[in-house]
């Protein structure tokens, strides 16, 4: 089954109740027992609830996993995946990680003796020379938040297998349509459902998928215990925005490639980061392992004074942190998705004071192009 075909089939679970072609809203925190000595699959909310169930298993279906879990957002379903490491254990983690992501790993995990150590995953030798003898996981993101870095995921399973290590992907920035992680050998994915996923800005989530059962039960063990999980008004925000994921996917990312084609011939542009682009350096490995270079790419102006004229300027763009929604988004990293790290720390990620962050929605192409012309035309 193609990947438009999967959506429509795992987002319209027939009722079994009523044949509603959309699964209910189950506002109940509890579910009554009929049977004094047995229970029924569902007994409270957050250990399982039918409206949460029918979207995780859909998200599950399109990574192409079998077991699902939903929370309240991505950082819910980000700390409580790690949540499945214990004191003493270390992580590999991807230097250029989402900034939350940081945060978590540098700030809470460490104080539960849970170590890591940030490597620049394009450099394997690196990523094997820190493999430590407690180290339990590697955990990658691409393409990355906000410079587009690409990261050879098979070559990274290739690694943690040899050394029996999990491997973790944040899919968030491709969605399930462009990469499938678990396809390439990954363990367990994760994702920010609040961007693509949901696709239209309005509410958080977060996603957990994987196949090994033994990573399931650790996973679902600390989804009940933590009780980050999905409410069931937005879990079913979720699967209606899931369902028109396929033709968002397709139009975003193929006007992102037309933005980016432009951006990168205009004279006021010094970088444009963009993995679909044949200039940037994760280009080969992108084409192996996604479909394309998604919606998201991000470029400098050159300075922090031209991205406040050019972010002042534009009309088109909402000018906000997130990405993945129908409307464009224009971020600037510095100061908003990446202001928890230092500037030696934004710098050593690629995070340049011009740099702005561009999340292609569904407008036409050509008048976001016609909107970055005015603006740029008046950046020095
Ligand atoms: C937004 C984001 C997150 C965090 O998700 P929330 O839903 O905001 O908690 C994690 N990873 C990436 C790549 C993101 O873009």
């Amino acid at each position: 089954m193609h990947d438009n075909t999967k959506i429509i089939k795992a987002t319209t679970v027939k009722d079994p109740l009523t044949g509603a072609v959309n699964t209910p809203i189950a506002l109940s925190s509890t579910f009554y027992q009929n049977d004094f000595d047995h229970f029924g699959e569902f007994d409270y909310s957050r250990s399982g609830n039918p409206t949460r169930k029918a979207g995780e298993q859909a998200v599950a279906a399109l990574e192409g996993g079998e077991f699902g879990y939903l929370y309240s957002t991505g950082m819910a379903a980000i700390s409580s995946v790690l949540s499945i490491f214990s004191q003493g254990d270390h992580l590999l983690v991807t230097k250029f990680v989402y900034g939350g992501t940081f945060r978590i790993l540098d700030d809470v995990l460490s104080r539960f003796g849970i170590s890591h150590t940030f490597v620049d995953p394009t450099n394997l030798d690196e990523v094997k020379a820190a493999i430590q003898p407690n180290t339990k996981a590697i955990y990658i993101e691409s393409p990355s938040n906000p410079v587009l870095k690409v990261t050879d995921i098979p070559a990274i399973v290739k690694i943690a297998k040899a050394h029996d290590l999990i491997t973790i992907a944040d899919n968030t920035f491709m969605s399930p349509v462009l990469q499938k992680p678990l396809s390439l050998g990954v363990d367990i994915v994760v994702h920010s459902a609040t961007k693509f996923l949901s696709g239209h800005s309005d509410i958080l989530a977060g996603a957990a998928v994987t196949n090994d059962p033994g990573l399931a039960s650790r996973i679902y063990f600390i989804q009940n215990a933590f009780g980050a999980t999905l409410g069931v008004t937005d879990t079913f925000l979720l699967v209606r925005g899931i369902k028109t994921l396929g033709v968002r996917m397709a139009q975003s990312s193929k006007s992102a490639q037309q933005i980016a084609e432009w951006l990168e011939a205009q004279p006021q542009v010094t970088r444009v980061c963009y993995p679909g682009l044949k200039s940037d350096p994760g280009y080969a490995i992108q084409q192996k392992q996604a479909t394309n270079g998604g919606a998201v790419l991000s470029f400098d102006v050159g300075s922090a004074e031209n991205a406040k004229i050019l972010a002042e300027s534009l009309t088109i763009p909402e000018f906000s942190v997130s990405l993945g929604g129908v409307e464009t988004i224009l971020s600037y990293p510095p100061k908003m998705s990446h202001a928890e790290m230092s500037p030696e720390e934004q710098l050593a990620c690629g995070i340049t004071p011009g740099l702005l962050r561009f999340s292609v929605g569904l407008e036409d192409p050509e008048d976001l192009i016609a909107d970055l012309a005015q603006g740029l035309a008046k950046c020095n």
